[in-house]
């Protein structure tokens, strides 16, 4: 996920947000010691370039690129998509800066999980097993059991009958 944050005038900052196929846009205002938020989504798809803020004589202007360009208004508190793109040439960029997803949504340290289970379908992390039906199916240690040549020690495929190293025959 990608979030930029940027501030349109004193007190007014705007958070960016990629949510998906949706851009999350908050506007943050700061009055007389109170701070406002609102906030909105808007279907712009997945970002290729980061977003752009022009600062126009209404207010900002946000540009998302998304499979098409959308543009979002920002103005006196409202967010609002813009139909048609709007005339940005000689509008100021105002800089925009990455931050990090808000901790809400920052992945947890791996724990171990309680197997889950979907109609016949069961599954299970460390080690990794999963069940459909009849069918079983794991991954990791346990699986794998490593042969070594019996004559020279040198490690050997599974299904190999003779060594590659020094051509002893293997007990398959
Ligand atoms: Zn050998």
């Amino acid at each position: 996920m990608s979030a930029y944050v940027g501030h349109l005038a004193a007190g007014t900052q705007v958070q960016i947000m990629q949510q998906g196929n949706q851009t999350q846009i908050t506007l943050m205002t700061q009055n007389a010691g109170q701070q406002q938020s609102q906030s909105s989504s808007f279907a712009t798809g997945v970002w290729k370039l980061p977003p752009t803020l022009f600062r126009t004589t209404s207010g900002a202007v946000l540009r998302l690129e998304g499979d098409r360009p959308s543009f979002i208004q920002l103005q006196a508190g409202q967010l609002q998509a813009l139909a048609t793109p709007p005339e940005l040439s000689g509008a100021e960029v105002l800089p925009l800066q990455p931050i990090a997803a808000p901790a809400a949504s920052t992945l947890e340290p791996l724990q171990p999980l309680p197997p889950l289970k979907m109609g016949n379908m069961s599954m299970q992390m460390q080690p990794m097993t999963m069940q459909m039906g009849d069918m079983q199916l794991s991954m990791g240690e346990g699986q794998t059991t490593r042969r070594f040549c019996s004559q020279c020690g040198q490690p050997v495929a599974a299904g190999d009958r003779f060594c590659s190293a020094c051509g002893q025959q293997l007990q398959v």
